[in-house]
């Protein structure tokens, strides 16, 4: 693979990204919003993961800045990229089916709002969060550059660490024993093994 395929493997994640968003992003915004855990940290921390994991890359795309971070690309490199990037889709597009209604851009509870426990939340109880680390670490193989290839990771963990204490808290006080139960038997963003 040549790193200008890896580029357009990325451009095309990115795209595929936005299309499996777009018309969750729209049903969410007809339903009611009943607990709104957002603040000003939060909205900040999801545009260094825009940021990061779009804005970056496309800026070192287009005008190879900076250049002096590059590194050397191989083969073997786009293909684990590639590999990473497909998985994260897959996720990215599972965990909305599956959260449905209940999905939200920021920490918010939603009219009729349920605790989802099946799919990919039997194993996981973040796997869009999963999805976003897998993107940041096929960013970086498919963009041999530390500025822009690592930025997804910066980005995601900001995201990652600010937002998912304050979100079990929120399903906690939501869902009481119910959620402890389920958080218990599940992993955050890997599956529990023992
Ligand atoms: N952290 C989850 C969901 C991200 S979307 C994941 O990575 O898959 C964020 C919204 O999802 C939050 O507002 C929260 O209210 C809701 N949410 C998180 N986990 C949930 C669950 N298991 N069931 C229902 N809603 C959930």
């Amino acid at each position: 693979m040549t790193q200008t395929f890896a580029h357009a493997v990325w451009i095309a994640g990115l795209i595929a990204w936005f299309a499996i968003r777009w018309p969750y992003q729209r049903r969410s915004r007809r339903i009611a919003v009943v607990s709104d855990g957002r603040s000003l940290a939060d909205r900040i921390v999801l545009a260094a993961a825009g940021v990061g994991l779009s804005l970056i890359p496309v800026i070192y795309m287009a005008t190879g800045f900076p250049a002096a971070a590059d590194y050397t690309f191989r083969p073997w490199m786009g293909w684990i990229g590639t590999a990473l990037l497909v998985l994260c889709l897959v996720m990215f597009h599972v965990s909305h089916r599956q959260l449905g209604k209940n999905w939200s851009v920021t920490l918010e509870i939603r009219e009729r709002h349920q605790l989802v426990t099946d799919g990919l939340y039997r194993y996981v109880r973040h796997p869009m969060y999963s999805s976003f680390w897998l993107w940041a670490i096929a960013q970086a193989f498919l963009i041999p550059n530390f500025a822009a290839g690592f930025a997804g990771l910066v980005g995601v963990g900001l995201l990652y660490f600010h937002r998912v204490g304050r979100e079990e808290e929120l399903m906690r006080r939501t869902f009481g024993a119910d959620y402890d139960e389920y958080a218990a038997r599940t992993g955050r963003v890997i599956p529990r093994v023992f």
